[in-house]
């Protein structure tokens, strides 16, 4: 057996590049030089490139309305106001998520009410729900977290059942679909980011999408005035209201609309590349021990790979050997392999000190629940567990072979590991610390 890197041995593998992204083709150059000379840089209405990337949703979704705004959050604000939510009304959110799905509750003056995971998935767990339910209760928000779709079905039947909104977050899922449906396609309303990272990307962006005129309306109303909201809000009830709009500005870049919208054009390759990389990768894992692929559930139809792969780990099949041991051995033969860096909603200062007052609602601070950071075993599961590796959206299929290898090593040599790990001879970095996303 070849001597592990971390134990003094060679390396297995060259580090590789890290990958190319965002992709930004000479087509994309183009139309943005093309607005560039045209001064065409600020649209009042829906008009050029904010229309055609609006227009490019609608018809990909199937979906009434599509609003173009200026971030991901800010998609995810407009779709919170536009449920018309009511000072101290209660949003369900997955207590493991971007930051972006439940802040901007508190910007509609709204409680977000934090819920459990699923160990393996990381995702919202429905079974975990009903615990969560008060008189207040008026939306469930959920996640589909690096691309893998929550259990749309379960989900929806529970707000259903209790008269809640649903709002799913897709911003790292642009392409997935569940239960015969894309992402985007189960709740009331949707938001998309289009910021750099997302698998379509503005540079800055995001976008809204619904079949309810009201919500449109409201979300149109949230963050434009004049054109826009003229143009788009007619209704009996907001009519009068479009020349104002409602107080904030979140008109996307004609700039970044262009760069989604060719984006847009080539999801489809970009996602059929990753998805061919990540399981050739995952094929040979399903055979190692310690590793084992992300799990994919039943309902989920289409995976949208997003930045990262993430199997799980599993310490009680390789003798205990810690985690951060593993990732450390891995990242000495060359196999880029951390852990995800970002704490839970649950153990952030928002959600734990009494003294932070957000938005403008201050209902004696009895109705913010203040967690201690440790009521979500779901969530500490799941992250106790849960690997990293980057994504590359072109053919790679030679590299995940080399990673493949590359943690084969460090399973064949994890009993020698954990010897030298006990013996406390290994001083091991938090690789969280290292790690980029
Ligand atoms: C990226 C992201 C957002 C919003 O991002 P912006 O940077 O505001 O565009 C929201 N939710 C999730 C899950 C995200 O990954």
């Amino acid at each position: 057996m070849t001597r592990l890197a971390l134990l003094g041995g060679q390396p297995l593998l060259t580090p590789a590049e890290r990958p190319v992204w965002p992709h930004i083709t000479e087509k994309d150059i183009e139309a943005v030089t093309a607005l560039l000379r045209r001064g065409e840089i600020s649209y009042n209405g829906s008009e050029g490139e904010v229309r055609a990337l609006e227009d490019g949703y609608r018809q990909r979704l199937g979906v009434v309305h599509a609003l173009a705004v200026n971030s991901g959050t800010s998609a995810l604000h407009s779709a919170f106001f536009g449920l018309d939510l009511r000072p101290g009304d209660e949003v369900i959110a997955p207590a493991y998520t971007f930051l972006a799905t439940a802040m901007p509750v508190f910007a509609c003056n709204g409680v977000p009410v934090l819920a459990d995971v699923d160990p393996d998935t990381g995702i919202l767990d429905p079974d975990g729900l009903a615990a969560h339910l008060t008189p207040r209760t008026r939306a469930v928000v959920v996640t589909h977290l690096m691309g893998f779709p929550a259990d749309m079905e379960r989900i929806t039947d529970f707000a259903c059942e209790h008269g809640l909104a649903v709002v799913e977050d897709c911003s790292q899922a642009h392409g997935a679909a569940c239960s015969g449906r894309p992402v985007g396609r189960h709740g009331d309303v949707a938001a998309f980011s289009l910021q750099a990272k997302k698998q379509v990307t503005a540079g800055e962006g995001g976008i809204l999408v619904t079949d309810d005129r009201r919500i449109y309306e409201r979300a149109v109303l949230l963050g434009h005035c004049l054109d826009r909201g003229e143009e788009d809000v007619t209704s009996e009830e907001y009519g009068g209201y479009g020349r104002t709009g409602f107080g904030l500005n979140y008109r996307i870049h004609p700039v970044g609309s262009a760069l989604a919208r060719g984006a847009l054009s080539r999801l489809d390759t970009v996602l059929e590349g990753r998805e061919k990389n990540c399981d050739r990768l995952g094929a040979p894992l399903r055979d190692i021990p310690g590793i084992t692929p992300p799990v994919r559930q039943a309902h989920v139809d289409r995976v949208a790979h997003y930045v990262s792969y993430q199997p799980l780990y599993a310490a009680e099949e390789l003798g205990g050997l810690p985690i951060d041991v593993f990732t450390a051995a891995a990242r000495a033969e060359g196999v880029p392999l951390t852990r995800p860096t970002s704490p839970p909603l649950h153990r952030e200062a928002a959600f734990r000190s009494a003294s932070w007052h957000p938005g403008t609602y201050h209902p004696g601070d009895s109705t913010y629940r203040r967690y201690r950071g440790d009521e979500f075993p779901g969530v500490d599961a799941y992250l106790s567990r849960v690997l990293r590796l980057p994504v590359y959206s072109e053919e790679r299929g030679d590299l995940m072979d080399a990673w493949a290898e590359g943690i084969r090593k460090v399973v064949d040599n994890a009993g020698e590991l954990h010897d030298r790990y006990a013996a406390g001879a290994l001083t091991v970095q938090d690789p969280a610390r290292t790690a980029q996303h």
